[in-house]
């Protein structure tokens, strides 16, 4: 086990590394070996309130920060993205210390978080208005403004990346923010912290509250002085946001939720690319992913050639020690384990023919093999709920218009894939799925160009590209009189 050297576990407030008022701290875990890797400082109201009100005080109309120029917005954060990059290794190596990630995947993210912050950097001094034409004797135009002090809350399966996806726009809008990062992960948030006060953004302009979720996250939730609230993590505790943050007062919400995504694959596909691209889409991050094409729809020519091919390529993908060279580590913690575990026992039970997999790897740590089940039904557990670990449902099909239903019958709909070589059935498919991103011969291949988000149950607002930085803006309409004909 790799020996990394963890420099901060205090809460990070006003650009300062504090005990939380309670002087609690929580136990963060090793899902390698299910050990104590260190002691966090456990926030909750109290140290919300510290951290709203230190970025509410940064957010006044005089502060440093919001006499900034937009230019300089976008330097500061062209200095984090690569200090990013220069403390890459430090951070993939602390990264899987903490979520169980290969080295190698963590290392890629840390590039990919660089890369968003550079695309919003771009961003910070183009955030244009308009002018419009109106009727009467006036000039009338649109100023974009700040949103202002935002709470955001983030889940434990892509830490960097996803504490990345929101800071980085918001801070190019010049707003400022509270983080929750997951309790399972809060180890890289606090030291990309650090990488946000060297980088020069000034006090209270990011804050980051490690905590458990229905005190501190609850509490970030239900803050009178939050004007926005963006979170990602499960469909559940999306509705519990949606329900409870609007309380209090009327704060913009963005909600990046679950997935159920269907990847449908058609007779003329080349069978062997096309299971290891469903492979991949189902098994990215040990299926810890929300856009993981879990349902993998088989058209019945190809079926049976397919299922053993999946089942091949699920044997071989390597599981292991994550410093190592392998696809994949443990699952997060104990209560994903037993949950995954659970959907297997579910999945063997329920009829499917379990091709691949099936069982815990090893007596330590929550190690899963990849799991494959065939002759799905839509019905099955298996195939209606979210799994979030090494788990694929492949179910067979015979026509297009059956298979755009059994697509779009689920309450998720964040990702979708096709693979066709026929443009007209794969642009049939894009027209008619309903999902915030939709695949053509690959899958699962998101950038920080193009928004994501889901339709449904899956979200609300977009992240990422032009729509991503819009989430963190208000429109301002000015109208000003102009007489057509001056009188001077
Ligand atoms: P989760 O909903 O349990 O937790 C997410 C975050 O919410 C954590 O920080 C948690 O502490 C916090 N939280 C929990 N209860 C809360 C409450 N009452 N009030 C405020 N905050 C609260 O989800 P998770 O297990 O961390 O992540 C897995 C889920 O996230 C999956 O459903 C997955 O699909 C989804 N996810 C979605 C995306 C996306 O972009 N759509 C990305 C990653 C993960």
């Amino acid at each position: 086990m790799a020996k990394v050297d963890i420099k901060y576990t205090k809460l990070f407030i006003n650009n300062e590394f504090v005990d939380a008022v309670s002087k609690k701290t929580f136990p963060t875990i090793n899902p390698q070996d299910e050990s104590v890797i260190i002691q966090v400082a456990e926030g909750d109201k109290a140290d919300i309130d510290k951290a709203v009100a230190a970025a509410k005080k940064a957010f006044h109309r005089y502060s440093e920060w919001r006499t900034m120029d937009a230019s300089q917005r976008g330097r500061l954060l062209l200095k984090l993205a690569d200090l990013l990059e220069r403390d890459s290794k430090y951070l993939a190596d602390l990264e899987t210390l903490d979520c169980g990630k290969p080295v190698k995947n963590a290392f890629g993210e840390v590039f990919f978080a660089a890369s968003v912050i550079r695309y919003y950097a771009g961003k910070a001094d183009k955030i244009l208005g308009s002018t419009i034409p109106t009727d009467g004797e006036v000039l009338s135009m649109t100023l974009k403004e700040p949103v202002g002090v935002c709470g955001q809350i983030l889940p434990w399966n892509y830490p960097i990346p996803m504490f990345v996806w929101k800071i980085a726009p918001a801070l190019a809008a010049g707003c400022t923010v509270v983080v929750k990062p997951a309790e399972q992960t809060p180890l890289t948030a606090l030291a990309v912290a650090a990488l946000v006060k060297e980088a020069g953004f000034p006090a209270g302009v990011v804050n980051v509250v490690p905590g458990y979720g229905p005190t501190a996250g609850a509490a970030l939730t239900a803050s009178p002085d939050v004007d926005k609230i963006a979170f990602t993590g499960s469909t559940e505790v999306g509705r519990i946001i949606m329900s409870t943050a609007p309380k209090v007062n009327l704060k913009r919400i963005t909600l990046e939720l679950g997935g159920k995504s269907a990847l449908v694959i058609f007779n003329d596909a080349d069978v062997e690319k096309a299971a290891e691209i469903a492979h991949n889409a189902a098994f990215s991050n040990g299926g810890q992913c929300c856009v993981a094409g879990t349902r993998t729809y088989v058209q019945s020519g190809i079926y049976d050639k397919f299922v053993a091919k999946a089942a091949e390529i699920a044997q071989k993908r390597t599981v292991g020690n994550p410093y190592e060279d392998v696809k994949q580590g443990p699952q997060i913690d104990d209560d994903m384990f037993t949950k995954v575990m659970g959907y297997i026992d579910a999945g063997k039970k329920c009829g499917a023919r379990l091709v691949a997999g099936g069982e815990r790897k090893g007596n330590k740590g929550f190690y899963i093999q990849p799991t494959v089940f065939a002759d799905v039904k839509d019905d099955m557990k298996i195939a209606r709920e979210e799994i979030f670990g090494p788990v694929q449902s492949i179910l067979k099909f015979e026509t297009f218009d059956e298979i755009v239903d059994r697509a779009n019958n689920s309450n998720y709909g964040l990702g979708a894939g096709v693979i066709t070589n026929d443009i007209t059935t794969a642009m049939s498919f894009v027209r008619h799925v309903r999902a915030g991103s939709v695949w053509v011969n690959t899958y699962e291949h998101v950038t920080c160009q193009t928004p994501f988000g889901g339709f449904k149950d899956s979200g609300i607002g977009r992240e990422m590209g032009e729509e991503g930085i819009q989430q963190y803006l208000e429109n301002k309409t000015v109208t000003i009189s102009l007489p057509k004909k001056p009188q001077f």
